[in-house]
Order: structure tokens, then C-alpha cells, then sequence
């Protein structure tokens, strides 16, 4: 019976969830938004394959290559270039197994915009699972009815968190030649409850219906990337990652992760999937041509699968080899997780009691006047030094 006590290893994978034999083991949300596993007593009949799967009860380790292979590249394809949140090339690996009679399985949203992860078989489809969504997908059933296609001889990629992929590995238990999975590099998932109070406030600011959600929109360039939220009556929400409160709380003051994500044990070497994509931050620096500002990825190719498929797709690519240091000079989350925000508990200590913007403009007041405390602190230091 799987028992949650710390919260800061369980990262809601679904392993545990998909395996029960007798269906008791189910997700119930926390007060922070985020799912953790509960057990029905009645039905549980103690074979502890639950705590089994678990990948991080069993430190789960990957057998892929510890020094992959590192190239900087994009989709050809313009439009999907600028419609993706890299470089474009997930799109490319699905039109792959897609058009070989696989299944692609990956993140969309639902109609409420809550994410969840979907098999797909159509090629119109691809677009739907395109982009990231910066908030935990419910992986819903999709394990079991992945472990069913596999059996069945079918081809299947997933694309996933690296904590989704080790769950998946370790819910199969064995090496499928038909499985393909993809990975990204992580900064951290956030609770579906805040991404939903921040959509509340949008919809209240314009008196109108959401209907759509671009993270990372490229209108003003892919280093300058953008929220762009699209409104009933035409009307468009769009604001830089320094102006979008959302991103501010997430990618500066790191204020609403999920408690495992600020020390992940999947952000290493091996990595868990075949390949890991990701944004080429700083690319640019190194040489002028793969930065256009439209999208560079990363891509990791951690085994020989990952390797099969990049050799299908790279017609359609501009790619470049490069060193997996200039990777992480660009991008710290590749081993590194965020540090907990000064004021995470006290963002979820309030949220249920003032709206998000609110909150995130407090703590942007709260935060500024440390800054300015921590700044005099240093000068005083300074001159006793002297
Ligand atoms: C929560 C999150 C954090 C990330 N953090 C970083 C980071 O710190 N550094 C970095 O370089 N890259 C990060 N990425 C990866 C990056 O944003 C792109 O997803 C990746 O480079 C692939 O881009 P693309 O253009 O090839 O494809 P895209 O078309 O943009 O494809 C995105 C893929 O990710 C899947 N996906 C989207 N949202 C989720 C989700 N919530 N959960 C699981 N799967 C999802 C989609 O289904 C699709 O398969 C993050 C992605 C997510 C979802």
C-alpha cells in the first residue's frame, strides 16, 4: 500500500496508479493543486507492486549512454517552426511514427484547459499535443493502454516530463524495440489549481471566454518569447516573461513547482528517454547562424533508438553538432533544479484567499523590498570591510 509521506519525492508519475491489480490506488489533489496517490484500503490486497514501480522509492537508473551525442537544429518547416515552442522538433518525430501507423503520445489541453496526455493516430492531431503547457499533465490511463499497443506490436512514441518517462519504464518493466520516448529538459511542473486561478483573472480582466493558450509565442522573437491568450470577441492577452505574472512567479521567483521538481532526481546523466529536446539558450553566442531567433533546439540522443530516429527526421532538419557545455551554459535546468521561492508558503498559504494577481503583486513588493534590504546589507558589509 503506497503511502505518501514526503511529498518531495512523489512526482505524481501514475506508475503506481496504472499498476494496482485491483484499481485502489487513485489520485486525490492536495491543497497546493498537486495529485498525490491515495490508497482504498478495502481494495487493497498487499502485493505492494505500488511501492515496486515506484521509480523514486527505487532509484530508478536509466541504462542510456552517459555521454550523448549533442546537436543544436530546427524543423525546416517554418510554420511549425514559429507555431513550436523550440525548435519544432517533436512535430518532426511524430509525423515519423505517425506516418509509419504508430501512436503519439503526449500533452494537450482539454476544453477547461486543464492538460492531459492523449493518443493520437491522425496526423491533424499533432498540432493539438504541439506546444508546451507550463502546468502537470494527468496522465489519465494512457500507461496501461500504452503497454496493450506495445503488445500488440504496435509503434509508440512518448513524449513526456524525464519523472513521466522513468514512470513509464518502470510501469512496462521490460525493453519494447516498438517504444520510442522523448523527454525535454525540465525546469519543473506547476499545480493545475494555479494555472487556473491565473486564467480566472484573464477572463474577469476581459469579461470574456478564454479560447486558446500560447506559452513561449514567438511574436516578438524566441528569446523574447511571450504568453499570448486568445479571447472570445478577438481579443488578445500578450505579455514578455518579465511583464506575464504567470511566468514571473515561475521562472523568477519560482514560487509554484511541484515540491519533487526542487530536487529532481531526473535532471542527470544517463537521461531516462531515447531523446531529450530542449531550447539552445545562448546558441547564438557561440555562432551567429543556428540563432535566427525563430526556435533552436537541443536534442539529446541518449540510446541507439534515439539515434534510428534522428537519423528519420534530419532531411527535414538544419542541425549542427555541439558540446553538451554549451548546453548547460544556457540552460541550468538541465542538472540543476530551481531553488523553493522565499515566499512559496506564503503564495499557497494565500491563494485561496485573494486572486493570483493580487498574490504575485504582493509578493513582487515583498520580494523587492529583501532586494533593496539584502543591497544596503551588502554596501554596510562593504565599508566595515574598508
Ligand atoms: C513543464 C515544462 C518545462 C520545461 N522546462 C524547460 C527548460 O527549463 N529548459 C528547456 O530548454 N526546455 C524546457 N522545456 C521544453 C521546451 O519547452 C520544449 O517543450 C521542447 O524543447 C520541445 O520543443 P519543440 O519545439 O520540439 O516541440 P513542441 O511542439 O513545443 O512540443 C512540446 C512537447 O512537449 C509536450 N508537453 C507539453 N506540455 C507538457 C506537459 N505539461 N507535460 C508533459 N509534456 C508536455 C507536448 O505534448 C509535446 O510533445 C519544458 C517543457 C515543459 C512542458
Amino acid at each position: 500500500m503506497i503511502e505518501i509521506v514526503d511529498k518531495k519525492i512523489c512526482t505524481g508519475c501514475s506508475a503506481c496508479v496504472s499498476i494496482c491489480p485491483t484499481s485502489a490506488i487513485y489520485f486525490e489533489s492536495d491543497y497546493e493543486g498537486f495529485v498525490y496517490p491515495k490508497t482504498d484500503k478495502d481494495n487493497c490486497i498487499k502485493c505492494k507492486r505500488c511501492i515496486k514501480v515506484c521509480p523514486t522509492y527505487n532509484e530508478y537508473r536509466s541504462n542510456n549512454n552517459e555521454n550523448p551525442d549533442v546537436y543544436a537544429g530546427w524543423n525546416k518547416n517554418e510554420e511549425v517552426r514559429l507555431n513550436s515552442t523550440s525548435g519544432g522538433v517533436f512535430t518532426l518525430l511524430a509525423q515519423y511514427i505517425l506516418n509509419n501507423n504508430g501512436y503519439v503520445v503526449a500533452a494537450e489541453y482539454r476544453e477547461d484547459f486543464s492538460v492531459y496526455h492523449t493518443i493520437i493516430s491522425n496526423l491533424n492531431d499533432i498540432k493539438k499535443q504541439r506546444q508546451s503547457k507550463y502546468l502537470q499533465s494527468d496522465i489519465n490511463d494512457v500507461f496501461v493502454k500504452i503497454k496493450k499497443l506495445l503488445n500488440e506490436e504496435n509503434l509508440v512514441l512518448f513524449c513526456g516530463t524525464p519523472c513521466q518517462n522513468a514512470g513509464l519504464k518502470s510501469y512496462l518493466g521490460k525493453e519494447y524495440e516498438n517504444l520510442f520516448l522523448c523527454d525535454f529538459i525540465c525546469r519543473g511542473v506547476i499545480s493545475p489549481k494555479v494555472f487556473k486561478k491565473y486564467l480566472i483573472d484573464i477572463e474577469e480582466q476581459y469579461g470574456q471566454k478564454i479560447t486558446k493558450v500560447h506559452f513561449k509565442h514567438k511574436l516578438w522573437g524566441w528569446n523574447k518569447f511571450s504568453t499570448r491568450i486568445d479571447l472570445e470577441n478577438n481579443q488578445v492577452y500578450q505579455k514578455n516573461r518579465d511583464e506575464d505574472l504567470y511566468m514571473v512567479g515561475y521562472l523568477k521567483y519560482n514560487l509554484y513547482l511541484r515540491p519533487c521538481c526542487y530536487n529532481c532526481k531526473f535532471k542527470t546523466l544517463p537521461r531516462q528517454a531515447d531523446l531529450s529536446l530542449g531550447d539552445f539558450w545562448g546558441i547564438g553566442e557561440n555562432n551567429s547562424k543556428l540563432d535566427d531567433n525563430k526556435g533552436t533546439s537541443v536534442i539529446i540522443v541518449n540510446s541507439n533508438k534515439g539515434n534510428f530516429l534522428l537519423e528519420k527526421i534530419c532531411d527535414n532538419m538544419e542541425i549542427k553538432q555541439q558540446r553538451i557545455e554549451d548546453v548547460i551554459k544556457g540552460n541550468d535546468c538541465l542538472f540543476n533544479s530551481p531553488e523553493i521561492g522565499k515566499f512559496r508558503g506564503y503564495f499557497f498559504d494565500n491563494l485561496d484567499k485573494i486572486s493570483f494577481t493580487a498574490l504575485i503583486e504582493k509578493i513582487i513588493l515583498k520580494q523587492n523590498k529583501i532586494s533593496i534590504r539584502e543591497y544596503i546589507k551588502i554596501i554596510l558589509k562593504k565599508f566595515r570591510l574598508k
